[in-house]
């Protein structure tokens, strides 16, 4: 992992609950992008200021930086928060941020983020080729047949997703369910795969309940039965990953979101349609009503 010290190039507002922030910098030429494959749903953490204007460098990640870090005074520090590499290009990148308000340092230094502003990120190193961590998406390569995937996700994994999509081949087919604030936060996703994209507007039902409903549509074509599930508690941030790339043989499901309703869904795919655990990543992105700090 390295840190780069960005600078904000651009910002866009993609839609009402989305913003993008291109950052950019000379030093993202250390910044691994993927390959050929894409950055996917490559995570990398970004240090917020908190008080205004940037934060102190973080120029110490030696062993134990962690705590060391985070017994800084937080005015100075900053908070660090986990996001999604959407795109990456010649020393520049973008990160979608979902706008859900001032409450939380990420979404409030989005709002009012500038070209000019400075951002800390941590990010993997290129020099590590394929050794850096923080990619989850791991379906089986396509053989003869294509592969059959579900990927189903809240507002803050739309990124992911559209990453992932961005450099898949045409070997994958199945669904791709988002649910978002409203319709006006639809986007066009490109993909080579042959993957029927569902957006879901929420408005105002419950948070994750459109996309539970999907889900269940779609794994009713799917056959499968009952099996045993164990509880997650549900004060954790579900993440429940395969150690290694899915063996193949029933469908591929990625999931991302808000931690209860990914709960939710593990508990369908898992326990009602018996999808077996090295087929299925669970990711919970965030908690309602916790601060991610
Ligand atoms: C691997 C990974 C990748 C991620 N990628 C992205 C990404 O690309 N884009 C993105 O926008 N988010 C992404 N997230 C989610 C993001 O890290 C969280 O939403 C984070 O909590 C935002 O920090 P904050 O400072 O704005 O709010 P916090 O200080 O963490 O939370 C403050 C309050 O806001 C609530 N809250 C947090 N997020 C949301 C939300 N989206 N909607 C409504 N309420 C919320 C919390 O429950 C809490 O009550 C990712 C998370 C993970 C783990």
């Amino acid at each position: 992992m390295l840190c780069f010290e960005t600078e904000v190039l651009r910002v866009r507002r993609v839609s009402p609950s989305f913003v993008r922030v291109t950052l950019g910098g000379d030093c993202l030429d250390d910044l691994c992008d993927g390959g050929a494959r894409g950055p996917r749903d490559q995570r990398i953490k970004l240090i917020v200021p908190t008080g205004g204007g940037s934060t102190a460098p973080v120029a110490d990640l030696s062993p134990g930086w962690y705590p060391r870090w985070l017994a800084r005074d937080p005015a100075e520090r900053g908070e660090m928060r986990t996001y999604t590499i959407r795109a990456v290009r010649h020393r520049e990148i973008d990160v979608d941020f979902v706008l859900h308000g001032v409450s939380g340092p990420a979404s409030a230094w989005a709002t009012s983020a500038r070209p000019g502003d400075r951002l800390t990120l941590l990010g993997p190193n290129r020099r590590n080729g394929a050794a850096y961590g923080g990619i989850e998406w791991a379906p089986p390569e396509p053989d003869r047949a294509p592969v059959p995937v579900l990927l189903a996700a809240d507002e803050t994994a739309v990124p992911a997703v559209g990453s992932i999509l961005a450099t898949l081949s045409a070997g994958y087919v199945g669904h791709v369910l988002l649910e978002v604030p409203g319709a006006e936060d639809f986007q066009d996703l490109f993909t080579h795969a042959e993957l029927s994209v569902t957006w879901l507007a929420r408005g105002d039902r419950a948070h994750g309940e459109a996309l539970l409903d999907a889900v269940r549509q779609v794994t009713a074509a799917w056959g499968g039965g009952p099996a045993d599930v164990d509880d997650v508690d549900p004060d954790e941030l579900l993440w429940e990953v395969p150690a290694a790339v899915a063996a193949g043989g029933s469908p591929y499901a990625w999931v991302a979101g808000e931690a209860g309703v990914v709960r939710d869904v593990r508990r369908h795919l898992v326990g009602e349609v018996g999808l077996p655990r090295d087929s299925v990543a669970f990711m919970g992105y965030w908690r309602l009503g916790k601060t991610a700090g």
